[in-house]
């Protein structure tokens, strides 16, 4: 087993692991993982990582001695775990521990030992995932590979809409114009929402434009805030994302909010959570009367997403921007360092 991870000193190694399975873990052959923020950060800083990589789909290759046990437990009749090799699944970027309050309430979205995938553990740029059958999802054979990479966001995107108590009709103003952006105002629209999107890249505009996504707004080219005060007939947006990798500050973003409006703060796998700290919204959230609420992960909601892909309710190939070998993954890196918008998503073929 090969995969990247960075080095003090050296920059970004290819590093041999060890492959032993552990009496309840299951090897998966990774087919597409994708690059994340979160390699980005870490290419940037000169300090060891732990395998990068946050997204990732494979085949379930070997099974440990536990799933073995419990097959012939049942006599060959209903295997006690669904898991079966040759499987296609969908590792989860984020672990929770099945034992806090939160966990055993099954609210494991806020497990108060939630570990990210490719930040807190190993991640999923390498050529063989080691993960417990908790963490990984079955894939039906109506989602791609290619459209299995995505999960995360469209559930990401299904928990802010359930922080925000998100209605038919309501106006969703999405600051950020990121892959979870993309998918979320797609996905705002499969909920007949009305999404209107923010952001200073003309591209992922007209990307969002040909995805069906109505309104769109420039904040460099026109005055956001009266822009979202025409489309909604002066009342400012009903619910606000703010997808937190847009760097947009959060009192700005909440100025096209209507007074009495939700706001979610969006940051998968929680990158710039101290950029976010230094923005002071506290005055803001009172005198707006605005309900603030901060979504990290999609933990609850990976089934739902896979269903929602299987139904194909947004498109999400057109969002892939480029596809590079698992060998070619230190250029992309370089590249990405060099020009943080020139790829939506980054598909990593393996
Ligand atoms: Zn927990």
């Amino acid at each position: 087993m090969k995969g990247y991870k960075i080095k003090k000193g050296q920059g970004l190694v290819l590093e041999n692991m060890p492959s032993d399975l552990e009496h309840d873990q299951i090897k998966i052959k990774v087919s597409r993982a994708t690059v994340s923020n979160r390699d980005v950060v870490s290419y940037g800083q000169d300090e060891d990582s732990v395998v990068l990589g946050r997204q990732c789909v494979g085949m379930v290759t070997e099974l440990g001695d536990d799933f073995l046990q419990k097959k012939s437990d049942a006599k060959g009749k209903g295997v006690f775990y669904g898991l079966q090799r040759g499987d296609r699944v969908v590792v989860s970027p984020y672990l929770a521990c099945g034992e806090c309050k939160n966990c055993l309430a099954n609210k494991k979205s806020i497990c108060n030992h939630l570990q990210v995938v490719g930040k807190d553990v190993d991640g999923s740029l390498r050529d063989f995932v080691i993960a417990k059958e908790k963490d990984v999802f079955v894939l039906p054979s109506q989602v791609t590979d290619e459209q299995a990479v995505f999960v995360e966001q469209v559930a990401i995107s299904l928990a802010a809409f359930a922080q925000l108590s998100l209605q038919k009709g309501d106006h969703l103003t999405i600051v950020g114009g990121s892959v979870t952006g993309l998918v979320m105002a797609q996905l705002a629209l499969y909920y007949q929402a009305i999404p209107i999107l923010v952001d200073m890249d003309e591209t992922a505009l007209r990307l969002a434009q040909k995805l069906g996504v109505v309104y769109t707004v420039n904040q460099v080219a026109v005055e956001p805030k009266k822009k979202i005060f025409s489309i909604t007939s002066g009342n400012m947006s009903d619910k606000l994302a703010l997808i937190a990798a847009s760097q947009i500050g959060a009192s700005r973003a909440m100025s096209y909010l209507m007074r009495g409006g939700k706001m979610a703060i969006v940051d998968p796998g929680e990158e710039y959570r101290q950029e976010l700290d230094s923005q002071s919204v506290a005055g803001l959230v009172v005198s707006k009367q605005v309900n603030l609420c901060g979504v990290s992960n999609g933990h609850d909601f990976m089934k739902t997403a896979i269903n929602m892909l299987a139904n194909k309710a947004i498109g999400v190939e057109q969002l892939i921007s480029t596809v590079v070998d698992f060998d070619k993954v230190g250029g992309v890196l370089s590249d990405i360092a060099g020009a943080p918008h020139k790829y939506i998503k980054v598909l990593v073929k393996f």
